[in-house]
């Protein structure tokens, strides 16, 4: 065990900036408001932080999960690690009488804190861990300085041609350069060019839409499902700047690519587990992953129950529409909420999780049921509630239900 640290010690929480790709996840998770960002880096203040360790299990990268034992008094200031293109290097302490190095902390500095013991629990609405079976996964193997070079080998739009959601799956070819993916897990694209302030563009990251074995079996590939953006959060024109990148690519460029991340939102590997797929728009990214891992094996007979709840403004703006329509109706059990077509009132995902109460109850019942939810951070706490009142209206105990899918890691959240 640790030994307490002297009151003049912090195990200073720090974000690290070669691996970090600025997905903000970090600073909407913070319950007190300890991290912030400019232009260069994410940061955490020391004066807020009290470790409660809230961001570390949500964050895609494990940039998070860095400590620094320091005299508080001389603990690195936000300025400071604005500044920063790397983390500082482990110090011995220097006490200030002049001492050396504190005995028994100076190597804790480089392992996981265990959360500082006075720092409030912090519930998440999903679970921290993979399902039990989850196939082990590679993260960080290509970082913001060794990027991977990847080959665009088919860019093609998968939403009607007539419509404003520009969707496009994107086909990349590693070659020979090693880059081990599982259904679930998420990529950095270095998008080339530099900001505003003339510093190159910061990775964005992309969720596999391809299973392990990659979009062609056997070719060392994998694609990403791509909104182009054109308008920001408030509805102003807005020109994402690696969405459009990456829709622009034509076959034969060239990308950098760094990753992967991601070691919790993983399917479970067990003969006979469901899964409940819950999505919107290009969320729906890694659970074309994950059904296309198990259509691959549908002859296998190892397959469990398929649902998927999937949420879009018209049909037409339904990414991958076609081929969804296509798969066998006993393999998966598709819902569609489209919001806005003309010809029936709006309808999300949450709704139609309530219409199929008896089904979504019987796979919750089901100890080998994994769910998925990925897409607008919107629909993160109206799933969370149509699950509960199924669950409640059925007189059953959804706080004793969500605590176990937590536990087990069978409930996870990607939104953005
Ligand atoms: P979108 O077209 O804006 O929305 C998809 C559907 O969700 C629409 O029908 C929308 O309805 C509905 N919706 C809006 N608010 C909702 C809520 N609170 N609860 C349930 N449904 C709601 O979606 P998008 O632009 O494709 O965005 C998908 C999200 O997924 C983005 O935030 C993206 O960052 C994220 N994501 C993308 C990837 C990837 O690999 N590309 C991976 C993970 C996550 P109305 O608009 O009609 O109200």
């Amino acid at each position: 065990m640790n030994a307490p640290l002297p009151p003049e010690v912090l195990k200073q929480h720090l974000i690290d900036p070669e691996i970090c790709i600025r997905c903000n996840t970090c600073e909407e998770t913070c319950p007190i408001d300890a991290i912030t960002h400019d232009g260069n880096n994410y940061v955490v203040d020391p004066d807020i932080c009290n470790g409660c360790m809230a961001c570390v299990p949500p964050c895609p990268t494990g940039s998070i999960d860095n400590w620094r034992l320091v005299l508080r008094a001389e603990a690195y200031s936000v300025q400071e690690q604005f500044g920063w293109d790397e983390l500082p290097g482990e110090k011995p302490l220097q006490q200030s009488d002049g001492a050396g190095a504190a005995d028994g902390v100076a190597t804790e500095a480089a392992m996981p804190a265990a959360g500082a013991p006075d720092a409030p629990a912090v519930q998440l609405p999903g679970a921290s861990i993979p399902p039990w079976s989850a196939a082990h996964p590679y993260v960080n193997l290509y970082t913001h300085k060794t990027p991977a070079l990847a080959t665009v080998v088919g860019n093609y739009r998968v939403t009607d041609a007539d419509t404003d959601s520009d969707i496009h799956h994107i086909v990349l070819e590693f070659g020979s350069v090693p880059f081990p993916v599982l259904e679930g897990q998420s990529i950095g694209i270095l998008p080339p060019g530099t900001d505003a302030q003339g510093r190159p563009h910061h990775a964005r990251q992309y969720s596999l839409a391809s299973p392990r074995d990659g979009e062609r079996a056997g070719y060392n590939n994998l694609s990403l499902t791509v909104k182009r953006v054109t308008e920001d959060h408030q509805g102003q024109p807005a020109r994402g700047v690696c969405s459009n990148y990456l829709c622009d690519l034509a076959k034969n460029d060239t990308v950098q690519v760094i990753g992967p991340f991601g070691n919790t939102f993983l399917m479970p590997n067990h003969a006979r587990a469901n899964l409940m797929m819950i999505c919107t728009g290009t969320g729906s990214a890694p659970m074309r992953a994950m059904t296309e891992r198990c259509r691959r094996r549908i002859e296998r007979g190892t397959n469990g129950r398929l649902m998927l709840f999937f949420g879009a403004r018209t049909q037409r703006e339904l990414p991958y529409f076609g081929p969804l329509m296509k798969l066998p109706r006993d393999f998966i059990d598709i819902n569609l909420a489209l919001s806005r077509d003309a010809s029936q009132p709006r309808r999300y995902v949450q709704d139609l999780i309530r219409e199929r109460a008896a089904d979504v109850l019987d796979l919750l019942a089901d100890p080998n049921t994994c769910i998925y939810v990925c897409g607008l951070k919107g629909m993160e706490s109206g799933v969370l509630d149509a699950l509960r009142d199924v669950v409640v209206q059925a007189g059953q105990d959804w706080t004793i239900l969500h605590a176990a899918l937590r536990r087990e890691g069978r409930l996870h959240f990607e939104t953005y």
